[in-house]
């Protein structure tokens, strides 16, 4: 069990600039005082008492902590050190500086599959590690899939925010309705029992949205998203697959298979010929094909507005519940800076769990 440091975490580390958002905290650069080294100080917000409704359970929170210390694997963030205050628990993580892997692929005028192959490789090398040890992570999505520096012509993959990520206890039924709607899997949806199985659909979905830049199941609608999802309706449409091996395809296929038992696993994948091919022939097709460069930068835009997009949303809706409360027009910037800033009496435990599903679909 990790030692909850309860120490002013300012006194050993200098705040700096915000990294990143979630829904229960921030994420800042940080510094550590002593040796100079920069981290990442992932600020999460404790739930107060039991009749509070914003912020985490600091259970949910050892939880996070308990499976960040048994996946140490390079392409899996580290965690340094965790402090507590009364208000708070803040993780020490391994800074990640090099953006999303979107974000890097994006920014590129072509791509072949083989060098997508890489990434992916390191993606599924990192799963297949918390796989074995029974911990599924349960919000595979693009944001989560960051490179370890900006710097280096191969950045290695991390993978991070293990915040729905789960550890099986042998013959335990879990049930989570967890998630983004976009990269849930069927059974998610159904509320059956989940299993390491649940990450290898996102894993489907994120490499057909790679090769292709169309999201596989999207409606207009989370609830159009969820229906598809559940009827398995999607397709190679030629138009827009034209570049892509018929191998990248088999795999997919082999992935978005609705009995979660038929789905291959992260090691299984790893052996797959588009993964590791046996022949001259397909390891020559993978140099040939290359994924839809044109496509995938119009999905990436679109992600991005819309995760700024739900930020806004988020922090207006926070400010607004803010003023109604004091009675007063006067905005105060320091409400702004996070949802779990505030008591939100209008939300439901569960409504909480539902807007993680439906955070950047
Ligand atoms: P969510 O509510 O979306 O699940 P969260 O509160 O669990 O989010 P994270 O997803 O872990 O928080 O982090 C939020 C953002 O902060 C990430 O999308 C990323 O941009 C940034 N971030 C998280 N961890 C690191 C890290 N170790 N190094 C650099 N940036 C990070």
């Amino acid at each position: 069990m990790a030692v909850f440091k309860p120490e002013n975490v300012e006194d050993f580390y200098e705040i700096g600039e915000v990294l990143g958002r979630g829904h229960f905290g921030q994420v800042c650069k940080v510094r550590e005082r002593t040796t100079g080294t920069y981290w990442a100080g992932k600020f999460l917000k404790i739930r107060r008492s039991a009749c509070s409704r914003l912020g985490l359970e600091r259970s949910s929170v050892e939880q996070e902590v308990e499976i960040l210390q048994a996946v140490q694997h390079e392409n899996i963030v580290t965690l340094n050190d965790v402090f507590e205050s009364r208000a708070e628990v803040v993780l020490i993580l391994e800074l990640v500086s090099g953006g999303e892997l979107f974000d890097f692929i994006a920014e590129k005028e072509n791509l072949l599959e083989s060098e997508a192959i890489e990434f992916m490789k390191q993606i599924l090398a990192g799963l297949g590690f918390m796989h074995s040890k029974n911990i599924a992570h349960f919000d595979l999505k693009p944001e989560n899939i960051m490179l370890s520096d900006k710097v280096s012509p191969n950045p290695i993959i991390k993978l991070i925010d293990f915040g729905l990520a789960h550890l099986f206890c042998p013959g335990e039924e879990y049930r989570s309705s967890s998630g983004t709607p976009q990269y849930i899997a069927p059974e998610v949806i159904s509320c059956e029992p989940l299993g390491t199985a649940a990450d290898m659909w996102s894993i489907g979905v994120i490499t057909y949205i790679l090769l292709s830049g169309l999201s596989p199941f999207q409606g207009d609608t989370d609830e159009e998203t969820l229906g598809n999802i559940l009827a398995m309706k999607y397709e190679f449409d030629e138009r827009i697959f034209k570049m892509t091996s018929s191998m990248a395809k088999d795999f997919i296929q082999k992935l978005l298979v609705k009995n979660p038992n038929e789905r291959m696993t992260a090691e299984v994948c790893l052996l797959h010929p588009w993964i590791k091919p046996i022949t001259r022939k397909q390891e020559a097709r993978r140099n040939r094909s290359s994924i839809n460069m044109k496509n995938f930068k119009k999905f990436n835009a679109r992600r991005k507005w819309k995760m700024s997009y739900n930020m806004v949303r988020m922090c207006n809706r926070l400010v607004h519940l803010k003023l109604v409360r004091k009675g007063t027009t006067e905005p105060d910037p320091l409400q702004r800076q996070c949802e779990s800033d505030v008591e939100d009496t209008e939300t439901k435990p569960t409504s909480l769990l539902r807007r993680r599903l439906s955070s950047s679909s």
